[in-house]
């Protein structure tokens, strides 16, 4: 078995919302249940996981909404320094198997910028994690270029995560879990991803590297199209290059909740090699199925090796 370094692997600590209702006995009820009782286990359970799929490495993210669900700036900033000190010490228990990616309060990007730095040069945390927009504002903002400022120094990725929009679009709306993972996260986080791209803040700073999950909420399928009507629209957007230079420089992606190879090879093909990572998205995935997946895909060995763990080792330091 190829071994394996995992990106976004997702916990939970008190004070945080965990998958809300777990009673029942239907499919939804057990898949809830048995991930609330995942979530807030760093140990055996997890590390069982890890070892039945081949996974050496598991970055650790606060599940979502996390600190973006939080309306208060200042409780924000407190939990956000608790989480990221309780994360550290739960990691220091299992150092060769777990890192961590921070959480940060970015309802005040200055804050969140400093936190960000205490993780990295103090904790020893390899990025951070973002769950979408926080309360309506988006990484594009303005406001948050103080952050990117801060990340672009650290050299540091950060990983863009799904969460609802604010409101759910009307296409999306009286079917269960269309608005979610069936298909308006991506939607949801791609459209956020492209924002960045169209604000330019990757001429601003063109080193960052922002990661996508769920192969990348679909852009990669998407490049051609994006640039052919990028080309026309109006007013013009000014960028030094056509938005799929961006996409395939200043983006990784990873096979987080999409076990399929078709688009594996699309997403490799079209982003380049060394910009596709093995994740699971534990415990909302199966890790066994994750790992399955990516062992029986029709790669080289010398593919397999770069999406499984080389990438991994070159984007965190590993
Ligand atoms: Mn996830």
């Amino acid at each position: 078995m190829t071994r394996k370094i995992a990106l976004e692997e997702h916990f939970l600590v008190e004070g945080f919302a965990n998958m809300g209702r777990t009673e029942g006995s239907g499919p939804a009820a057990v898949f809830r249940r048995q991930a609330a009782e995942r979530l807030p286990e760093i140990d055996a359970l997890r590390l069982d996981a890890m070892d039945k799929a081949g996974i050496d490495i598991a970055v650790l993210s606060l599940f979502q909404p996390g600190i973006q669900g939080e309306r208060d700036t200042a409780t924000a900033i407190r939990k956000a320094k608790t989480v990221n000190d309780t994360l550290a010490q739960r990691i220091a228990r299992h150092p060769a198997r777990f890192r961590g990616f921070a959480a940060v309060p970015m309802q005040d990007p200055q804050a969140a910028a400093d936190e960000l730095e205490r993780a990295v040069k103090e904790l020893g945390f390899k990025g951070a994690l973002i769950n979408g927009h926080t309360q309506g504002v988006y990484l594009d903002d303005p406001r948050c270029l103080p952050f990117w400022e801060r990340v672009a120094a650290l050299d540091v990725p950060i990983y863009l995560h799904p969460a609802n929009p604010m409101t759910i679009p009307a296409a999306f709306e009286g079917y269960p879990g269309l608005a979610g993972a069936i298909f308006g996260w991506a939607a949801e986080t791609g459209g956020h991803a492209l924002r960045l791209v169209l604000s330019g803040l990757f001429d601003r700073f063109p080193s960052l590297t922002v990661i996508l999950g769920h192969m990348g909420e679909a852009l990669p399928f998407y490049l051609w199209r994006i640039d052919s009507r990028f080309k026309i629209s109006e007013p013009k957007v000014s960028l030094r290059q056509l938005p799929s230079a961006y996409i395939r420089r200043n983006i990784a992606v990873t096979t987080a909740g999409t076990f399929s190879p078709e688009p594996l090879r699309c997403t490799i093909d079209a982003m380049g090699l060394d910009r596709v990572l093995f994740s699971v998205d534990y415990p909302l995935e199966d890790s066994d199925e994750a790992a399955r997946f990516i062992e029986t895909s029709p790669l080289s060995d010398g593919e397999r090796e770069a999406v499984c763990f080389r990438n991994a080792e070159r984007l965190l330091r590993l």
